[in-house]
C-alpha cells in the first residue's frame, strides 16, 4: 500500500482531485442505473433526458456535480424542479472514493471500494425507489468478497466465518418479517469480503436502521394504519366475494395468506403468492391489486388471510427500508472495521 500523504504534496493533491473526478463521473452513471434498470431500459442506447418534458439534455448539463448547481436544479427547458437525489448520488460516490484513496491508499482495498461503494449505492438507491435489492448488486459484493480471500491477509476461513455470521442471524430476522430477502443476501456477501468486520458492520447498520426506522415509526399518524387495514380488509372482502360468484375459492377447511406490500401507489402481490393447492383456480390477483392500488396510501406491508367462505382477517405494517442503512454499515466496516473491533475489544 502506497500512502497518498506520504508522497509530495503536488501528489497527493492529484490523487485526491482525480478520485473526486472519477467518483462523480461515476456517480452520474449510478444514477442511470439505479433509474433505468429496475425498469428493465437500457443503461447506455438512450440519451439522457427530462423526466418532464422530455428534451435531451445538452452536454453542457451533463457535467456531474455542476450541472445540476448551474441550472439552479431546473431544467434548462421547462424549468422543472430536478430531483437533488441525482447531485447527492454524485457528490456521495465523489466523496466515498476520495475516503477510500485517503484511508486506504493506492491498494488493493482501493480497488475493491471502487467497486464495491457504487454497488452500495445503487443497491440502496433501488431499494429507496423499489423496496427491493437486485441480485446483481450482491452478486458482485461476493465476487468482491472471493477476491479479498486471495488478496488480504485474513485467512480463507475468516471469510467464510463471516458470511455464515451475516446468514444466519439476518436469516432469522428475514423469516420474522423484520427484514427482507434483499437485506439477507446483500449481508450475506458482506460477510465473505469483510469477514469478521461483518460484526461491526451489521451493529451499525442495524442502529442506524432502528433510529431511522423509528423516525418513519413515529411520523406515521396513528389512525393512519388502522384506516389503511380497514380498507384494505374491506376491498380484499369485496374481492372475494367476487371470486367466488366467479366459482373461484379457498377449498374448504384450508386458508391461503397473501404477502404483498403497498409502496409508492402500488400494490404488489404476485400471483405467484397464491398457494394453488388450496384453490379451486386461479382467482384475480390483479384487480385485487389494482383496487389496493387506489387507496393512495403507501409504505405498507399487507397481509391477507383467506378462509373458504371469506377472508379472515389481514394486516397492515409499516414498511422499513433497510438496504441504505446496511450499506451504510458496510461501507463503514470495510474503512474502519479493524479499527471499530479494536477499540471495542478494548473497551472490554
Ligand atoms: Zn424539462
Amino acid at each position: 500500500m502506497i500512502d497518498i500523504f506520504e508522497l509530495p504534496t503536488a501528489f497527493t493533491i492529484t490523487f485526491i482531485i482525480m478520485a473526486f473526478i472519477l467518483g462523480a463521473v461515476i456517480g452520474s452513471f449510478l444514477n442511470v442505473v439505479i433509474l433505468r434498470t429496475p425498469l428493465k431500459q437500457s443503461i447506455v442506447v438512450n440519451r439522457s433526458h427530462c423526466m418532464t418534458c422530455g428534451n435531451q439534455l445538452k452536454n453542457i448539463d451533463l457535467i456531474p456535480i455542476f450541472s445540476y448547481i448551474f441550472l439552479g436544479g431546473k431544467c434548462r427547458f421547462c424549468k422543472s424542479r430536478i430531483s437533488p437525489r441525482y447531485w447527492i448520488v454524485e457528490l456521495l460516490t465523489a466523496l466515498m472514493y476520495v475516503l477510500s484513496v485517503c484511508t486506504l491508499g493506492i491498494s488493493v482495498e482501493l480497488l475493491l471500494t471502487l467497486v464495491l461503494f457504487p454497488v452500495l449505492i445503487v443497491a440502496s438507491g433501488i431499494d429507496i425507489d423499489h423496496m427491493q435489492i437486485p441480485y446483481t448488486c450482491s452478486i458482485i459484493i461476493a465476487v468482491l468478497g472471493v477476491i479479498s480471500i486471495f488478496t488480504d491477509s485474513a485467512p480463507w476461513h475468516e471469510h467464510l466465518l463471516g458470511a455464515v455470521c451475516a446468514a444466519v442471524p439476518f436469516a432469522i430476522l428475514a423469516m420474522v418479517g423484520a427484514m427482507g430477502g434483499g437485506d439477507l443476501h446483500l449481508m450475506t456477501a458482506a460477510g465473505l469480503l469483510l469477514g469478521w468486520r461483518i460484526v461491526p458492520a451489521a451493529a451499525i447498520g442495524i442502529v442506524l436502521g432502528a433510529i431511522g426506522g423509528s423516525i418513519v415509526l413515529l411520523g406515521t399518524p396513528k389512525g393512519l394504519k388502522k384506516q389503511v387495514n380497514e380498507d384494505v380488509e374491506r376491498i380484499a372482502s369485496e374481492w372475494y366475494e367476487e371470486q367466488k360468484e366467479k366459482e373461484i375459492y379457498v377449498i374448504a377447511d384450508k386458508s391461503d395468506v397473501l404477502f404483498g406490500n403497498i409502496f409508492k401507489g402500488k400494490c404488489d402481490i404476485e400471483e405467484s403468492c397464491i398457494d394453488e393447492k388450496l384453490w379451486n383456480g386461479k382467482p384475480d390477483i390483479k384487480a385485487l391489486c389494482e383496487r389496493i392500488s387506489a387507496l393512495e396510501t403507501k409504505d405498507f406491508a399487507v397481509s391477507i388471510v383467506i378462509e373458504h367462505d371469506k377472508i379472515k382477517s389481514s394486516s397492515c405494517k409499516k414498511q422499513i427500508v433497510f438496504g441504505p442503512y446496511l450499506s451504510v454499515g458496510i461501507a463503514a466496516a470495510f474503512l474502519f472495521g479493524q479499527q471499530i473491533i479494536d477499540w471495542y475489544l478494548g473497551l472490554m
